[in-house]
């Protein structure tokens, strides 16, 4: 048996003793050296997920140690998507939209405990420079590359040019503001309703920071490039207003599924919007460099807490009780 933190049902979690992972053929299995609660984690615990289903074990965003199987020893991050390797996505090396996938801490058992099984093909080694406190940053700074990648291909001009929007300061949101600052973008400018969220960015990126609901929005059709880090009805539309003709807008987080989009600006002002899902293997290795070197700074910002105090992080993550945009549990 191990211990786990089971979500059991809505706003609901605890710690469990539940069977050990039973390897598949092709799997290793890792002990969870450090976890990262993800904001589709919380988005699961509301219950507004129907892909991920209580009583199941949450948690895909993890820093491990492989203890059976290929690599036993190995100090490793993952892929918590797991690809087929053959359809025309893998083939092409963009595997995050691989038409076969299974997720860690969705379809599969997540990383929310003492132990998990995940196929081989899916591991990133580590540097030894880096700890797993903050190796488990590794999915959500890949995902905030993946998407800087993707725009800088669609900007008219160089990223250090462009006044930058980001709307929300969560994980992804301060992820993708380091990342934008160090690649030398300097009008950068963050919304988050949170204040504790708010003097975390200013100390941790030295960025401009406001209220939306009462700090003076950017003036419509102002801003090169916006990227809305929430994916809200009230973002999306906030990102189409901000953004100048030409510009780009980047759409990374998933909060309401649906709504209306200013479809005449965008087609009038020729804007560029790109929805952008996860990463892929490569975006995920050049993330584990990138955090070695150092790229997304100290990441004093991150909070660590046992595994079994996971039930009062996730309240408090919710309630805004925390400063940190990112909690790592320690089973
Ligand atoms: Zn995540
Ligand atoms: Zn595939």
């Amino acid at each position: 048996m191990m211990r786990a933190l089971m979500y059991t049902g809505t706003q609901a979690m605890e710690m469990r003793d539940v069977p050990e992972p039973v390897p598949a053929a092709g799997d290793v299995l890792l002990r969870i050296d450090a976890v990262g609660i993800c904001g589709s984690d919380l988005h699961a615990w509301h219950g507004h997920d129907p892909r991920r289903v209580p009583p199941m074990i949450l948690g895909h965003e993890f820093a491990a140690t492989v203890v059976a199987g290929e690599g036993t020893g190995r100090r490793v991050t993952g892929n918590p998507l797991v690809t087929c390797g053959s359809c025309e996505y893998c083939v092409q090396g963009r595997n995050n939209l691989c038409a076969n996938r299974t997720m860690i801490g969705m379809s599969r058992p997540g990383a929310f405990a003492e132990r998990m099984a995940i196929p081989a093909g899916c591991l990133v080694e580590l540097p030894d420079d880096l700890p797993a406190a903050r190796a488990a940053l590794t999915e959500p700074a890949a995902t905030a590359l993946h998407a800087l990648n993707l725009s800088m291909r669609a900007l008219a001009r160089p990223l250090p040019e462009c006044s930058t929007l980001i709307l929300g300061g969560g994980a992804i949101g301060m992820l993708a503001a380091l990342l934008a600052r160090h690649y030398g973008c300097r009008g950068l400018v963050v919304a988050e309703t949170n204040a504790l969220r708010r003097a975390s960015l200013e100390r941790a990126v030295g960025c401009r920071t406001f209220d939306p609901r009462d700090g003076v929005p950017p003036r419509e059709s102002s801003v090169d490039y916006v990227i809305d880090a929430v994916g809200a009805r009230t973002t999306r539309q906030a990102a189409l207003a901000a953004v100048k003709p030409g510009g780009v807008v980047m759409h990374i987080g998933l909060m309401d599924w649906a709504s209306e989009i200013d479809m005449r600006k965008l087609t009038l002002a020729e804007i560029t919007l790109i929805g952008t899902y996860t990463y892929t293997t490569a975006d995920l290795r050049a993330t584990v460099r990138a955090l070695s070197a150092g790229v997304f700074g100290d990441l004093a910002w991150v909070e660590e807490r046992p595994l079994a105090d996971g039930a009062r992080a996730f309240a408090d993550l919710d309630a805004g009780r925390t400063a940190a945009a990112k909690v790592v549990l320690r089973p």
